[in-house]
């Protein structure tokens, strides 16, 4: 197409974490592409794009589509207008709420909504619905990052911004496909890589962006506390940490030190099979390193220890000084677009309001009180592990899903399932009719990212813009015109005319977002947060003076040692990890229909080393079974040396095959819930 043809809108990429930015091309209600943004609009972000924010955009005006309201009568969706489905809505959770109290109820929301969409649904399962039973999609991911760097440092954020990405002479990776889950920011990465920096990749996969590394080293999935801990224990042994960074901005420094003591190099490489040399040399590596990036993702915190694996990340970056100064820092990449924003900083968390304020903390209790002029429970509510859970108990009734596919993400496929159909009343809001929404009584049509305005907040607390590039299509309408509508049914008079009046209302609420506006975003402002009032600039880099906590100082908390929920035995002798491919995104909901990207991954697979395939009678292409002690599914091998021989890997995207069909819905991390999706006990049988 010509340019002069076509309408131009510059955006923020709706597929992942990084936060680019690129201008989106329309005409006539059709996305055409994207191409990146002009750096000097978009400095930070707008370098380039990825296929799935390239070309990915076919979804959007999909023949199936949800376009009008659904109800379900006597087992059949019908289509019903927007009266008749809220008020089957406000009768069904009323009902309930009127029954059994409204902690019978429990609400999901989705980090691919804005920030603005899941403040309003907040604020509608505390101030309309009355209940802390509010969760999002990051319960699935990142919680045992935020729940870890809480503790230790103060916010469950990123301490680095894209700049220290850029330019830190050093990076640990561990439990990151960067390449795949976050194209851009490894080529940015790789980059830096190839221009001088150095880096150590501890996986059990060896993934692309490991070919880069000067060290690879392969790990057992599960004992990451070890390694980690191990490589902390070396560097104080061999006087290699930073004494004055820990004298002055660390507690609990003699504690760790003792602790370390279990965690020799001959216990690492029995529990987490890192080799003692190269558990040595790492730690010289990152020790001698004038600053290091420690980076991970799921890898590390889809664990039933996710949060311990974290913590002991940040003792690690904390006993080598690598905090608060250039090119170092503690720097988790988030999944999804907005998982960041929508799935933590805007309070859709069953134990925090917008900006991690407690829900159990009585002064900040009584401001949303006072804002929302309602009662809110002063005990927190149900993670959403919990609430599939407490639904199999029947000590909850009714559900609120917005955005999210969890009859396929939540662990234990069977289980969700049930679970979902058992339920009271169950209300999907969505794009499309989605595997969840099937078992729903109301389906909600909502809007897609392309045709919404808002804000998404990138893996480096960058709050850009989103803007709507085409008008909405059918009857659909979006998440918070949703939720307001539903409000005033309810009886509590929302009145906000725009995302942008939202904001405001998240500003005046928040403190790290006090001095965002759509307004100063769209002067050009390049905001991270904190950004504490209207005149603040944002803060590129966290704790260069001070870490949020009371004394300023960040605690050095001991972890490990510890072994997975699931072991293998004779008759499950392998591990699987899952996770995702490039090409594909959660499950598949968007990305399935687009037919360049099925043509590249239409299916899923297992991978296999060819070792063990061979030693199961199996070779590239076969079908196989792969049976885990709660389910079997059947998917392709791709015989390959990127697993270890005792490990196996199998991708997330496909309904056919879902992958949490093998996982247990028991196994959660101890402190965030987040499932353990990274270590089940699994069988080979070909065919
Ligand atoms: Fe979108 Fe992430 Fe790709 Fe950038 S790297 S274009 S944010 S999916």
């Amino acid at each position: 197409y010509r340019l002069q043809d076509v309408d131009v809108t510059d955006t923020t990429c709706g597929y992942c974490a990084v936060g680019c930015r690129f201008d989106l091309h329309t005409k006539d209600g059709e996305v055409l592409g994207a191409r990146p943004t002009d750096p000097e609009k978009a400095p930070i972000n707008g370098i380039s794009t990825c296929v799935k924010g390239k070309f990915s955009y076919n979804y959007v005006n999909s023949d199936d589509r949800l376009t009008e309201p659904l109800v379900k009568e006597d087992g059949e969706f019908r289509e019903a207008s927007w009266d008749e489905a809220l008020s089957r809505v406000v009768d069904g959770l009323g009902d309930i709420i009127e029954e059994d109290g409204p902690d019978a109820l429990g609400l999901i929301s989705s980090s691919k909504a804005t920030n603005e969409d899941n403040y309003a649904m907040q604020r509608f399962a505390r101030q309309v619905i009355g209940t802390n039973n509010v969760d999002n999609c990051n319960r699935l991911c990142h919680a045992p990052t935020v729940a870890a760097l809480k503790q230790t440092v103060g916010y469950g954020a990123a301490s680095v911004g894209m700049d220290d990405l850029e330019s830190a002479d050093c990076y640990l990776l561990s439990g990151s496909n960067t390449t795949e889950a976050h194209p851009v920011l490894a080529t940015r990465i790789k980059q830096n890589v190839a221009d001088g920096a150095e880096m150590v990749v501890f996986d059990p996969r060896k993934v692309q962006i490991a070919e880069y590394a000067d060290q690879y080293t392969r790990t057992e999935p599960g004992y990451d506390t070890a390694w980690i801990n191990g490589l902390t224990r070396y560097i104080i042994e061999n006087d290699l940490h930073d004494e004055a960074f820990i004298e002055e901005r660390t507690d609990g420094f003699d504690d760790l030190k003792e602790h370390l003591d279990q965690f020799t190099p001959e216990y690492v490489e029995r529990v987490s099979g890192v080799p003692p040399e190269e558990l040595a040399s790492a730690a010289e590596t990152i020790a001698d390193a004038d600053s290091c990036c420690f980076c991970w993702t799921l890898g590390l915190t889809e664990h039933t220890n996710g949060t311990e694996n974290v913590i002991s990340m940040s003792n690690l970056a904390l006993v080598t000084g690598n905090i608060g100064k250039p090119g170092a820092g503690l720097s988790p990449f988030r999944g999804q677009n907005n998982v960041q924003g929508g799935g933590g900083d805007m309070g859709p968390l069953p134990n925090n309001f917008p900006g991690y304020q407690p829900v159990t903390d009585d002064e900040i209790r009584e401001k949303f009180e006072e804002a929302y002029d309602t009662e809110i429970p002063s005990e927190e509510g149900w993670r959403t592990t919990e609430q599939f859970l407490a639904a199999d108990r029947g000590d909850l009734r009714g559900m609120y899903i917005m955005g999210e596919n969890a009859s396929l993400s939540e662990p234990g496929v069977d289980h969700a399932q049930e679970v979902l159909d058992d339920l009271d009343f169950l209300v999907v809001q969505d794009i499309f009719l989605t595997e969840t929404a099937e078992h729903a009584d109301v389906v909600l049509p909502a809007t897609t990212a392309v045709e919404s305005n808002g804000t998404f907040t990138s893996s480096s607390r960058h709050v850009q813009l989103v803007k709507r590039a085409i008008e909405p299509k059918g009857n659909t309408r979006g998440d918070w015109e949703i939720l307001q509508a539903l409000a005033g049914r309810f009886g509590h008079d929302w009145d906000f005319d725009s995302p942008s009046e939202i904001m405001d209302e998240i500003a005046e609420l928040t403190p790290i977002y006090g001095g965002i506006s759509h307004e100063r975003l769209e002067n050009g402002a390049e905001l991270q947060w904190p950004c504490w009032n209207d005149d603040h600039p944002g803060t590129t880099r966290l704790y260069e003076d001070e870490f949020n906590t009371e004394d300023g100082k960040a605690s050095l908390i001991t972890t490990g040692p510890n072994e997975p929920a699931e072991l293998t035995d004779d008759e499950f002798p392998l591990t699987m990890t899952t996770g995702r491919v490039l090409y594909q995104y959660h499950t598949g909901t968007m990305t399935h229909r687009e037919e360049g990207i099925m043509s590249y991954v239409g299916e899923d697979f297992v991978e296999i080393n060819p070792e063990t395939a061979a030693n199961a009678g199996i070779e590239n292409g076969d079908d196989v079974r792969v049976e885990s002690r709660h389910g079997t599914i059947r998917v392709t091998a791709q015989v390959t040396e990127r697993p270890g021989t005792d490990t196996v890997f199998v991708p997330m995207h496909f309904a056919e095959s879902a992958v949490n069909t093998l996982t247990d819905e028991n196994d959660l991390d101890t402190a965030a819930k987040t499932p353990e999706y990274k270590v089940t006990s699994v069988r080979l049988r070909p065919g």
